[in-house]
């Protein structure tokens, strides 16, 4: 994005990286349909130590501008849920369009090119296996340091810790939470299974699907959390829109010879019913005391759990944290005290949720750094 903008303004511009292949993220991004954008847009939808950082780019280059050159390339797409906006087919078409508009503005790629040093003597000076090149501007555009068996590289971190630039603790985000113990057992042993659910961390609160898994919990609700979670619990809400204990003591009244775990699959997909009813026995309703189905009752609408860890940047979709703000442009992402050098993507400390929207900033930090550099 950033080179074809540069590019249309005139620029002579060279896109250098080191895979065979461009925009790989792309490619398998969205389930290979790339969820390319989000309608919703909104800086309160990323996170970084500095959340207001993204107001000018987000407001600079819109979804509805991507949305149109989806247009213009003819790409059918959908909006699947909460503005999330897919391909109809292959998310192939979305590089192909990038790569055609940056022929068009005449961007010269080379694949393959491994960087070996960088430096600023005047010009940039940039050292590769496919020879040296000098440049009045440099853009670095190479992402974080999640799935690195895709090549991802903590390079953009090191490039800019050489030119003086801070970064901010980095983490994988957008990722699976981890248990261990008596916890991790009971997810184990009913892992597959997955329900609407709301998940809170202090003021972040999420309502979609978690899914337990061999190794802990996944899911939207989940990954979106996990960009929020460093130690601590979380809040899990089995129920949401569901007063559990209401329907506890209805079911006790009306019901009373009726097991537990038979009750809770009423509400419950029926292996985590049976799973929580466990450690109750093969109760009836009749025979537990109101105080035992209000502690239950709390446990479904707030089942607080302590993550032991995450799956790490090989599952995480995104980095957290990274280049910091406080020394760039929030307008063109210009480094404040190394004229020429550009920043974009997900290389700086800005986190989408998940749903689209951080391609919408790697668009929209990369359309205001090709519009000043
Ligand atoms: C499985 C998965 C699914 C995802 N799905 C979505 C989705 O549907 N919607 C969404 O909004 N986001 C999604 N994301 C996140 C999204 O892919 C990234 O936020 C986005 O690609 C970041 O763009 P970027 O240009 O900053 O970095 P990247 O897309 O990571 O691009 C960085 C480029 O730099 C190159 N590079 C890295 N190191 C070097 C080096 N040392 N030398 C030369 N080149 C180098 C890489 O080869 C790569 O081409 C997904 C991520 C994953 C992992």
């Amino acid at each position: 994005m950033c080179a074809l903008t540069a590019g249309q303004r005139g620029r002579r511009v060279l896109l250098l990286d080191h895979a065979p292949q461009a925009g790989a993220k792309i490619l398998i991004s969205g389930g290979g349909r790339c969820n390319f954008t989000n309608t919703g847009t909104a800086p309160e939808r990323f996170f970084s130590e500095n959340p207001a950082f993204c107001r000018s780019a987000l407001n600079r280059y819109q979804p509805a501008d991507f949305v149109a050159l989806v247009e213009k390339h003819r790409i059918p797409y959908h909006e699947k849920t909460l503005g999330q906006l897919f391909c109809d087919g292959s998310a192939r078409a979305i590089v192909a369009m990038l790569l055609a508009e940056c022929e068009a503005a005449g961007v010269t790629l080379r694949l393959g090119c491994k960087i070996t040093d960088i430096a600023k003597p005047d010009r940039f000076r940039i050292a590769t296996d496919q020879g040296e090149f000098t440049a009045e501007s440099l853009v670095l555009a190479t992402g974080g340091l999640s799935i690195p068996k895709m090549g991802a590289t903590g390079f953009a971190y090191d490039a800019a810790r050489k030119f003086g630039l801070r970064v901010t603790e980095t983490r994988p985000a957008l990722v699976p939470l981890t248990f261990v113990g008596a916890l991790l057992d009971m997810m184990r042993g009913i892992s597959g299974v997955s329900l609407d659910t709301e998940v809170t961390l202090a003021k972040h609160r999420f309502r979609e699907a978690t899914l337990f898994t061999h190794r802990g919990l996944s899911g939207p609700a989940i990954l979106q959390i996990s960009s929020a979670w460093r130690a601590g619990d979380i809040s899990l809400n089995l129920l949401p829109g569901t007063d559990a204990i209401t329907f506890l003591l209805d079911r006790k009244k009306t019901r009373p010879k009726a097991e537990l775990r038979t009750v809770l699959a009423e509400i419950l997909p029926q292996r985590l019913a049976f799973a929580l009813a466990a450690p109750h026995g093969p109760a009836r309703l009749a025979d537990m005391p109101d105080r035992t189905l209000r502690t239950l009752a709390q446990q479904l609408a707030a089942w607080r759990l302590t993550p032991a860890g995450t799956e790490g940047y090989a599952k995480a979709e995104v980095t957290a944290g990274g280049i910091d703000t406080r020394d760039l442009s929030s307008r063109t992402m210009q480094a404040n005290n190394v004229p020429g050098l550009f920043i974009i993507g997900e290389a700086v400390d800005v986190t989408g949720w998940l749903g689209g929207y951080n391609f919408q900033w790697a668009w929209a930090s990369g359309w205001c750094a090709g519009q000043a550099a």
